[in-house]
Parts: C-alpha cells; structure tokens; sequence
C-alpha cells in the first residue's frame, strides 16, 4: 500500500488502514483547522514537509503555557491544581509590573484583556484549561494541545514558595501521540501530496494562509505574545511533532480539495470569516474523503491512476426543499445518508476479510496467522479484557482446527468473524462518529440531533462552496454550477444530476421533485447573494 507522510511502525488501527493516521470521532470539528494551520505555521509555512526527502522533519509545536494559562485558566477549572494556580499568580504579577495605566487600576486592564481574548475562545466543551483553544484570529493565538499528567490525582497541598516555573510546568506534556486527534495533519498531507507536482499552486496556498495569519489582527497577535512571553519556562518553549500519513497519494480527490483552497482563498472576505469558512470547507472535504474512500468500487488500484473519480463518484442527494414538499426529497436523502454509513462500515469488514485472505495464502500455520493480524492491527493495544476474550475465542477455534472439525478455510472465515467482531468495537467508537460528527457542525448535514439525518448545505457551507468553485470577478451559469458539484463531490440537486447519478431509477420519486430542489437551492444562494437570476430566468453563479 502507497502512502504519503510519516509512518514509524507496522501496526495501526483497522481505520487507519483505510482512512490514514488519523481521524478520530473525539476531535471538534474547528480542530481540524486549528491543527492544520498549527502543522503548516509549524513548518514555517511551507507545504510538503514532514515526509521522507523533505527538509524539514519535523514541525514546532508552539506551547505558548503564558498565554493560555491567562486566558483559560481561573477558579472555574475543571483541573484545578496548585502549581497552575500558582504559576497563574506569578503571571499576574509580571503582567502588572508591564501594564501601564493612567488611573492606575491595572486589575481592570488585566480583566479587559482577558475577556477581550477569550472572546476569541474556539474549543471550551468540559475540557480542561490545556485543551481549549483560540479561534487563530493571528499565528500568536495557535498553540498545541496540552496535557497534565496526573492532574487529577494530585493530593499535595502547599506548593513550595521556592518552586522553579520549570517545575510548575514540568508534568504538561505536548507528545502524548495517542492522545491526541490528527485530522488537522491528514489535511496538511492531503494538500501537500496533491501539489507534489504544481509547486506554484502549493506556494500560493501556504503564502496566502501565512498572510491571512500573519498581516491581520496584528495589534490582538502583538498583545498574545506581550502576554506569553511575560512568562518563562523550560517547559513553556516550542516543542517539535511529526505527521501522521495518508493513503493512496496519488488519488485525484485530494486535488479537488487543493483547487478548491487555492480558489477559496482568492476570495475578497474580511480575515476572521474566511477562516471560519476555511474550518467548514475543511470539515466538507474530510467528509466527502471518508465516503469517497468508502465506496464500494474504490481500490488502491483506483485511487492510483485517478478512475476512481467516475468510479466511485458518490450520489448525495441536496435536500434544498427542507420539507415544503412534505419530505418527499428528504426521505431519499436520508436513506443515501444511512447507505454511507453502511458503506464505511462495509468497506472495515471487507479490508479485515481480504487482509486474512491474504495472510491465509501466505501460511497455513495459524499461529503465523494470529501474530500476522496481531502486528497489523497493532491489537496488543487494544483493552485488557476485549483482548483476553478474543484470544480466548482464538485458541478455541484452534484445538477444533487441530481435531480436524474444520479445515484451513473454515478456519480463516471463522477467524476472520473472530477479528472483525473484535476491530469494529473500537472501530464503532472511535472512528464511525468522525463523519456525522463533522458533517452536522460544518452544516452538511442536519439535523444536528435526531433520526432522519440528511445531506443539506447550510449557509456558510454553501458560501464556502461557492467561492471554492467560483473566483472573484467571475461568474458561471447555475447549471453550469450544479453539474461542477456533481462532477467534483458527487452532490446531486436537480434532475440532470439525479439521472447521470442513476438516482431517478434507484430512488422511484416524482422527477418534478428534483425539478423543485433545482429552483429551492437557487432561491437560496439569490438570498444569499450567490446568484442572480436574470429576467429571461437565467441563473448565474456569482458570489
Ligand atoms: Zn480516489
């Protein structure tokens, strides 16, 4: 198998083998961004780094312990523990000696600015203070998440009035791989694989996201860096990180994504929009990704010579109606929804299968077999007791192997059930969310909870689409622009699209139904002046 990125070791998740190193259902949906722009900030802003032959290895994790510490950390703490309260109070007190005031409150300006930060908070949840972020309003306000070992646990009371900062920060790692999600650097290598060949598109996405975190918001990112660097530690400098991988780099679907940033970032839009815009794209093309791989017809065969674009091209019904045709659209939307889901958890069972079939013609000793599938799906890993009990049903399966009650392919099937019962329990937890999750924040899919969940295109997603497909200054005619949408994500609206997808004939509605989608989607961009519609009814696309 082909892959593109960092790969350190043989054994990874069932999921990984199929969608890369890693997506993971725990990630909020704005960390993708966030984490993207902090890997490609970390390589200085330069795309295709990390990889083997690239200069650069590694990326800076910026730990910036000061400036999170201030905004995030108080008397609310979910992890309260001494040493943050105390080295919150040694910041304080430098910041005081720095703040000048005409009156003299300087508490006053210390609350104004924090409040004025916060402001900008992108991920609270329950999370603990080392795991929320800033919305990256300025390359000062993207920082790594953290963790605090042990936080909890900690039963000390007084803290020495003579502790270092370096022991105050000592016990907050920045490595903990496992911990942490990687959608964010899935991206960064989905966009840096699909430029290997076009060196000019690859340096203006990475010039332009430097500009947008760089040259705006300069007055909030020099505030940002007053405060952080108001506190000193060894455990507060940068510290360094390495990529995750994708598969199959040369498949053409990642280069749809880069056409779309490289458009999408021409767009004439005020800094903070175009990066909330920039997250939504990012959670459509990670979406559309998942179910592009999950295709029935996808191989890496596929994926390598670029068929898989008419291959696998999906069919996701758009239902722009939102019920005003008593849910006629919105139920075939629906049921095209459930099938993704059954295709990606199909698409996990046939890999399993085919990855043993594959061990069984290489050996027939089963003991080879198991420790094959052990190492590949790194299930040492796995929990204790899920573990024992696979192994139990494993040895079991091969005294009935060794009293020749089954041959060596009713053994492989049956071991095969054994191992696919066993990867899809964290399969299910951990990866079958990433899709809904993402899909229902970035507005693709609603609704947000609740049965009946369908593809849609929210406001901000269809913007975001939109300036994707359209530059400034140009224009496209609206069926012009549906078809794109057809040809490059697989998103069906209006008839033509329901025929060429082969919908009109799976899914036996009305064709007057997608007639009206066509015009539900088009009063809507109007609205939101995406499009204009001339008096002798022709649309154009021109945001
Ligand atoms: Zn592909």
């Amino acid at each position: 198998m082909k892959c593109y990125g960092y790969k350190d070791r043989e054994g990874y998740p069932l999921a990984a083998w199929i969608w890369g190193h890693r997506l993971w259902a725990g990630q909020h949906w704005m960390e993708y961004l966030l984490e993207f722009l902090n890997v490609l900030a970390g390589f200085d802003y330069e795309l295709g780094q990390g990889i083997k032959g690239a200069s650069k290895k590694e990326y800076i994790r910026f730990a910036r312990l000061g400036l999170r510490r201030f905004v995030f950390y108080d008397e609310h703490e979910k992890t309260r523990h001494p040493y943050d309260d105390e080295a919150s109070r040694r910041l304080r007190e430098a910041l005081l000696q720095i703040v000048q005031t005409i009156d003299g409150n300087k508490q006053f300006v210390l609350e104004t600015t924090r409040s004025l930060l916060r402001a900008f908070s992108a991920i609270e949840e329950q999370r603990s203070w080392f795991a929320k972020s800033l919305f990256p309003a300025h390359h000062n306000f993207l920082f790594w998440e953290a963790l605090r070992r042990g936080a909890t646990k900690y039963r000390g009371k007084s803290v020495p009035h003579d502790i270092s900062p370096q022991e105050l920060d000592a016990g907050i790692t920045f490595d903990e791989r496992n911990f942490f999600a990687r959608g964010g650097e899935l991206y960064y290598l989905m966009l840096s694989a699909s430029t290997e060949k076009n060196q000019e598109r690859r340096r203006f996405i990475a010039r332009q996201l430097q500009h947008l975190l760089n040259d705006h918001n300069q007055d909030l990112g020099g505030l940002a860096e007053i405060i952080d660097k108001a506190w000193h530690s060894e455990g507060s400098s940068d510290k360094k990180g390495t990529v995750g991988w994708i598969p199959d780099p040369a498949c053409p679907f990642y280069t749809i994504f880069t056409e779309d940033v490289e458009t999408f970032l021409k767009a004439d839009l005020d800094s903070l929009e175009k990066l909330d815009l920039l997250a939504h794209l990012i959670g459509f093309h990670v979406t559309l990704y998942i179910y592009h791989r999950a295709h029935p017809e996808a191989t890496p065969e596929r994926h390598e010579d670029g068929s898989c674009l008419d291959l696998c091209r999906l069919a996701l019904l758009i239902d722009a109606l939102e019920g005003a045709d008593g849910g006629i659209v919105r139920g075939v939307s629906a049921s095209l929804f459930r099938e993704q889901e059954a295709h990606i958890e199909q698409k996990a069972r046939d890999y399993v299968r085919q990855q043993v079939e594959a061990w069984g013609m290489k050996t027939k000793d089963y003991k080879d077999l198991d420790s094959m599938a052990q190492e590949h799906f790194n299930i040492s890993a796995l929990h204790g007791k899920t573990k024992a009990a696979f192994n139990r049903r494993v040895h079991a399966l091969q005294e009935k192997f060794l009293h020749k009650e089954i041959d060596w392919n009713g053994y492989l099937n049956s071991y095969t059930e054994l191992l696919t019962d066993l990867l899809l329990i964290n399969f299910r937890k951990h990866f079958l969310g990433v899709h809904r999750k993402l899909s229902k924040s970035v507005g693709f899919v609603l609704p947000r909870k609740g049965p009946r969940a369908r593809f849609v295109l929210g406001d901000n997603l269809l913007k975001a689409i939109t300036l994707s497909n359209v530059a400034p200054g140009e224009e496209m005619s609206y069926d012009e622009f549906l078809e794109r949408l057809y040809e490059r994500y697989g998103l069906v609206v209006g008839l033509v699209q329901a025929k060429k997808s082969g919908l009109v004939n799976r899914q036996p509605i009305n064709t007057q139904y997608y007639e009206r989608n066509r015009t539900a989607l088009l009063e809507k961009m109007k609205y939101a002046g995406l499009a204009i519609e001339y008096s002798d009814a022709t649309a154009i696309v021109k945001p």
